[in-house]
């Protein structure tokens, strides 16, 4: 069966709750049992697939962990908390004082921050790698590389990586490949291009209506599986039920929601495309990105997640632009129904491409018309025009 159709069912057990489509909110810390053998025999071999106590996962939360393994293609996931815990949670199972880790220079902010501020104090160091290296991966590869970390496209200027030479670099070496793939959900499956733990920030798409923080860590093997599921454990990073409970219900809808607001995305990005007081749209999907053929080559579609350069101006200037947008609002997150505008800054964007220090403006592009968003935008460089 295609994807679109399994999404659509795994996880899905109704014979469990009374034919209801839905399985409930299980609220629970404590699970009890009748005998201190079958006590013995639910913490076994079968630990993590039987629910043994909150903090380890209830029906709800593996309905959810089911469904999102289909839809990243993988064997086994788990559930926590936020996007970030999935990132700081499979890099503490996977490194070692001593380890060192390679980090493409488009990550996410906050996964440079944890590597910096945290993952130093444990004595793993981090080597920032630029995001189009491809092969040439291997040249920084040390004995003690374990992980090499890859997010595609990049947060800021969307470069796209080449996962598949960059994965066999780290294999030929024992390195572990990690990838956030919130960006790619759905139309960029990480294992069939040599990616050994996919994680999401399950928070923007998945969850899908802004309203709970979510992450998932994916795997496709039960020796990593049971390295980062216990990881997890004992961290104690776990997912509230509400959460996941949400969490399943926006990954139902997940792909028509994804179709529809890529392609609103990609009509906005090629109207700023046209546009004078634009210098460059940065969208993977549009022939002039420079990774567009890499693009074509690793991913099915896309999201509606991209950025445009302005040329240098005066602050009050992009201020009047942005600040008076009515539907794309002022915020850092994405993936929800709603528009979102951000203007991304140097912090941020680290990529060679990204070093213009021009002023990079990100849209998400939410479920409204597009033609209205244009109209939004279109009023905002009207804006700037009157504004000396
Ligand atoms: C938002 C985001 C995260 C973190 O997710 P949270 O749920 O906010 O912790 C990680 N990676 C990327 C690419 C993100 O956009």
């Amino acid at each position: 069966m295609k994807r679109d159709t399994r999404i659509i069912h795994a996880g899905s057990h109704p014979e469990r709750w009374n034919g209801a489509v839905n399985p409930p909110v299980w609220r629970a810390s404590t699970i009890v049992s009748p005998s201190i053998a079958a006590q013995r025999d639910l913490n076994g071999p079968n630990r993590f697939a039987n629910v043994t106590y909150g903090r380890h996962g209830t029906p709800t939360s593996k309905a959810f962990e089911e469904a999102v393994a289909e839809l990243e293609g993988g064997s086994h996931c788990i559930a926590v908390g936020s996007g970030l815990a999935a990132i700081t949670a499979t890099l503490t199972g996977l490194l070692k004082t001593g380890d060192h880790l390679l980090m493409t220079d488009g990550c996410y902010g906050p996964t440079r921050y944890f590597c910096d501020k945290s993952l130093t104090r444990f004595g793993i160091e981090t080597t920032y790698y630029d995001p189009r290296i491809g092969g040439d991966i291997a040249s920084l590869i040390r004995p003690n590389t374990k992980v090499v970390f890859v997010e595609s496209p990049s947060s800021g200027t969307f470069e796209i990586q080449d996962i598949p030479a960059i994965a066999a670099a780290a294999h030929a070496a024992g390195a572990v490949v990690v990838a956030d793939n919130t960006w790619g959900l759905g139309t960029f499956m990480p294992f069939e291009h040599g990616v050994d733990v996919s994680l999401q920030a399950a928070t923007k798409y998945i969850v899908g209506h802004s309203d709970a923080m979510l992450g998932t860590i994916t795997v496709n093997n039960a020796d990593l599986y049971a390295t980062v599921r216990g990881s997890v454990a004992l961290f104690g990073f776990s997912a509230g039920s509400e959460e996941v409970w949400l969490g399943l219900r926006g990954l139902r809808t997940v792909s028509v929601r994804l179709r529809q607001q890529f392609d609103s995305g990609l009509k906005v990005a090629r109207w700023l495309e046209s546009r004078p007081e634009v210098l460059k749209v940065w969208h993977p999907a549009l022939p002039s990105h420079p990774d567009h053929a890499l693009w074509q080559r690793d991913f099915t579609g896309g999201c509606s997640l991209f950025s445009f350069e302005l040329p240098p101006m005066a602050r009050e200037r992009l201020e009047a632009m942005v600040d008076g947008y009515h539907l794309f609002r002022l915020g850092y997150s994405w993936g929800g129904f709603e528009s979102l505008a951000v203007v991304t800054s140097d912090e941020y964007v680290r990529t060679a491409t990204g070093k213009s220090g021009n002023p990079i403006v990100r849209l998400h592009v939410g479920l409204e018309d597009p033609d209205d968003l244009i109209a939004d935008l279109e009023q905002g460089f009207a804006r700037l025009k009157e504004t000396p």
